[in-house]
């Protein structure tokens, strides 16, 4: 017997009428990217492995331990399914020289793939839309970014999600903090855990970003890295406040948030919902001026984010906020085989008009009984049904029947001229 096959661990179908949801948040997505003046952007899925190697750091849970990572059998290539689409877009961006008649405003949405436990919130493939304002050094960006989100909560229809904000402030600022760090965490390595013992001089900062409720004590009373910024990343953080404040959007200062990459630098933030548990972060971004450096190209100041399209999904549902359902129009009946090439031509006359309509599918012994057609038709949830019978075709007529008022009786409508009855059949 063949064995069972099923889908990878962690990756989903999205199957309907769920896949309803998806394609009415990325109509929303699209028509937001346009308001704001951010083209598409489609990268490879597959990358060289070192990109995300240099791009997103050594010592990072995405590096260390959750990358789909493989040899190329053909050639011996070192590749990774992106964990992250932000290195992918920037080596895009050098590769083709993007930039090089000025900054450049992105988005994406696309799957990503992380070896993780399992549950609600977190798979191992996973849908991101994410925002890349590429060549734009001013605190004005990182408010746009922020805001954009905000706009997509507005859209979708969502209120209980909340920004935390941080300044993780420049390289040389954060070095002299990370000696601070380090002799603090010295001082307490007995109450750390493994991976942070192991982190404490790779990747020290990381250690504050831990999920082990055992160490949160020792995390809240860390050196904070706001008391090592300097003049102009201060500046720059003020003026990202000054700015949201200034639009009423309000904001938590939480100087632990120091986000999963070792890419980010100056404005780092969060949108968080309390109402899907430990897996609240719904959005997460900042500024990498030095990513696309460290990738191969010149030294360019960068923002973005990126997006959990599932666990956006999710808060949807717990707000009860529902997509609209995609049903047609009009169902149209084809009581006999022989109507079948005038049903094709009316079909196609009516879907040329905009109508949503789905034709009756016959089977080999023919289309089936009226019946069973009706009730297919009002399965489908159409209002209408167009009911091509020999009678009505005789007349070079169909007869249209509201499935959804009661049973109020059906009129005529020419087949000849459909195009002018059409619109009455287009929901509003
Ligand atoms: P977390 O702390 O929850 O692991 P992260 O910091 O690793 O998140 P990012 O790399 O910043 O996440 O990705 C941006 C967003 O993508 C997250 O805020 C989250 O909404 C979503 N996301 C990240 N990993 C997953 C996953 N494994 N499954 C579903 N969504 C995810
Ligand atoms: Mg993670």
């Amino acid at each position: 017997m063949a064995e069972e096959l099923q889908a990878v661990k962690g990756m989903n179908d999205i199957l309907p009428p769920e896949s309803a949801r998806w394609e009415w948040f990325e109509d929303k997505v699209r028509a937001l990217m346009r308001r704001y003046a951010y083209l598409n952007i489609r990268t490879p899925i597959v990358e060289p492995t070192p990109l995300f190697v240099r791009g997103l750091g050594e010592v990072t849970d995405i590096v260390e331990k959750e990358m789909y990572s493989f040899v190329d059998s053909m050639n011996g290539d070192a590749l990774s399914l992106r964990p992250e689409n932000t290195a992918g877009v920037v080596r895009a961006a050098i590769e083709h020289s993007l930039l090089y008649d000025g900054g450049k405003r992105l988005y994406y949405i696309g799957p990503m793939f992380r070896h993780e436990k399992p549950q609600r919130g977190r798979y191992r493939q996973f849908h991101q839309v994410g925002v890349e304002a590429l060549g734009y050094s001013g605190p004005d960006v990182d408010i746009e970014v922020i805001l954009m989100a905000r706009a997509l909560w507005l859209d979708l229809g969502l209120t209980d999600v909340r920004l935390e904000l941080n300044s993780l402030g420049q390289p040389e600022e954060r070095r002299a903090h990370r000696a601070a760090l380090i002799a603090y965490l010295q001082t307490h390595e007995a109450s750390l855990d493994a991976e942070a013992r192991r982190r404490l001089h790779t990747n020290p900062l990381r250690i504050l970003d831990t999920k082990n409720p055992a160490m949160q004590a020792v995390v809240e009373g860390a050196p904070r890295l706001m008391d090592y910024l300097g003049e102009d990343s201060l500046r720059h953080f003020d003026a990202v406040r000054k700015g949201l404040d200034a639009v009423g959007q309000p904001y938590v200062l939480n100087p632990r948030l120091v986000r999963g990459m070792d890419y980010y630098n100056l404005t780092v933030f969060e949108w968080i919902t309390p109402r899907l548990g430990a897996q609240g972060t719904i959005c997460g971004g900042g500024r990498y001026d030095g990513l696309i450096e460290m990738i191969g190209g010149k030294s360019t100041p960068a923002v973005g984010w990126g997006m959990g399209v599932e666990r956006v999904l999710d808060l949807l549902v717990q707000c009860g906020i529902e997509a609209p359902a995609p049903t047609p129009d009009a169902y149209l009946i084809v009581p006999d085989a022989q109507a079948m090439t005038d049903a094709t031509a009316l079909a196609e006359a009516l879907r040329s008009q905009g109508v949503c309509l789905q034709m009756h599918a016959a089977g080999r012994d023919g289309p089936g009984s009226m019946k069973s057609q009706f009730k297919r038709a009002d399965a489908s949830g159409a209002r209408y049904a167009l009911v091509l019978g020999a009678d009505e075709r005789s007349q070079g007529m169909v007869a249209v029947k509201n499935l959804r008022d009661g049973a109020a009786g059906q009129h005529l409508r020419a087949l000849a001229d459909a195009g002018a009855w059409a619109a009455q059949l287009r929901n509003a």
